[in-house]
């Protein structure tokens, strides 16, 4: 049988994907959730117009003639602190102390800073001169709205709110945003051999990490990780842990271990036959994945237990199915072109995902470099440690050779 393209297994996987419901949240609680609405403005950013220095409010014709050799005699009739509901009048001749983010006065037009007058601060309460005539009318003033009206859209609908994106929302005096509810994941490993890390090991068993990986993973997509569990290989170790996922409210069950060609698979003997499909896709690692629904709802992922090979199903299929629950307009991550420092062999039809480290040093001239130092094997769960992207190598493509170009998704 010839192997399920990427594209085609990530259309399947998507396909069956449903919406997370939304929910109302404060802004802090908000932070790296997908918005559900648009964000739209309540008050005008600025809320008015306001100062842009430390200076004087000032009415532009007097001072539109100020040089050096000719300033121009102001008086200071008030003093404008932040904060202030102050609207005093300008008379001919008069200005107003003001400070950075006050209210211009009705009657000013321009703000003069103090480094335009001859005393500045230290002199700024009686008389001034102004040495240099602001460039035009309306100089230092921040206009009302001049960043968005009551009614924008500040933040569109589809996407994370990081810090930028809720500062925004806070500035235009919005407190309570609508976002997705978070995916509730439970993480099942799989493997006799699976130990927690820093047990002692007797000979056969090793540290189990794809755990900590995938509940990792699923909380940098936005998931809320209600289960974590490791199973060994019995049916009923890990029919316990897909009752204990359910009774938890997982939505999405994402295994590992179990999927492939041995004779101990726990999650394909159990599973196949039922709404699980065991596929066979066009990449490596990560050939042997397992997806489909289970009898109480929840979306099954049968991800490769080989960390490499799970870190990179994750990426592929779990994560784009998790944001696109969220409603995020786009699911896949960044992808750079670049110059590869070293070569490296890739397997024959399939889409080599190989774990890679950016150099950095050349803001202009990135380059990558496989992150293992043993090559491409799905076992070298070390050198993930020094990976923050996957190199990806289309099937057709035998070897890298060093100053290709090469696609690279960024992951950190
Ligand atoms: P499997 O897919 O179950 O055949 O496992 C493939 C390889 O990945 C074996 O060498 C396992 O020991 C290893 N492995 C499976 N699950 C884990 C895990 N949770 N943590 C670390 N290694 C694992
Ligand atoms: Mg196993």
């Amino acid at each position: 049988m010839p192997l399920r393209s990427v594209e085609e297994h990530l259309a399947h996987v998507l396909i069956q994907v449903t919406p997370c419901t939304p929910e109302d949240l404060p802004l802090p609680a908000a932070h790296g959730r997908t918005t559900a609405e648009p964000v739209r403005a309540a008050v005008d950013i600025p809320v008015f117009d306001n100062s842009a220095m430390d200076g004087f409010a000032v009415r532009f014709a007097d001072v539109a003639a100020a040089t050096p050799d000719r300033p121009v005699t102001l008086r200071v009739v008030a003093d404008l602190p932040a904060g202030t509901d102050l609207d005093p009048g300008l008379s001919r001749g008069e200005a107003a102390r003001i400070m950075t983010g006050s209210p211009v006065p009705t009657a000013a037009d321009a703000v003069v800073p103090f480094e335009d007058t001859a005393g500045g601060l230290a002199d700024s309460l009686h008389e001034i001169e102004v040495v240099q005539a602001p460039r035009a009318a309306g100089a230092h003033i921040r206009r009302r709205a001049g960043d968005a009206a009551a009614g924008a859209e500040i933040v569109p609908v589809g996407v994370p709110l990081g810090a930028l994106q809720l500062a925004a929302a806070a500035a235009a005096g919005v407190a309570v945003v609508r976002v997705s509810r978070r995916p509730r994941v439970a993480v099942v490993s799989t493997g006799s051999e699976l130990v927690p890390p820093g047990s002692a090991l007797r000979r056969g068993q090793i540290p189990e990490s794809n755990g900590v990986l995938l509940s990792a993973l699923a909380d940098e997509a936005g998931a809320e990780v209600v289960l974590r569990t490791s199973v060994d290989d019995t049916d009923t170790a890990f029919l316990a842990a897909l009752e204990a996922a359910d009774a938890a409210g997982a939505e999405v069950v994402i295994t590992s271990g179990g999927v492939s060609a041995g004779a101990y698979e726990v999650v394909k003997n159990v599973l196949q036959g039922g709404g699980i499909g065991f596929t066979k896709v066009a990449m490596q690692p990560g050939k042997p994945q397992g997806f489909g629904r289970l009898p109480g709802g929840a979306l099954l992922f049968g991800l490769p237990g080989n960390p490499v090979s799970s870190a990179v199903s994750f990426e592929t299929f779990v994560r784009p199915a998790l944001l696109r629950m969220q409603g995020r307009r786009d699911i896949h991550r960044p992808v750079l072109r670049l110059i590869a420092a070293t070569g490296w062999r890739t397997p024959a039809g399939r889409r080599q995902y190989l774990p890679a480290a950016i150099d950095r040093s050349d803001p202009g001239g990135w380059t990558v470099r496989p992150a293992t130092s043993g090559g491409s094997g799905s076992h070298l769960a070390g050198g993930l440690a020094r990976a923050e992207a996957y190199a990806v190598v289309p099937a057709e493509v035998e070897a890298v050779a060093p100053g290709d170009l090469v696609d690279v998704m960024l992951v950190s």
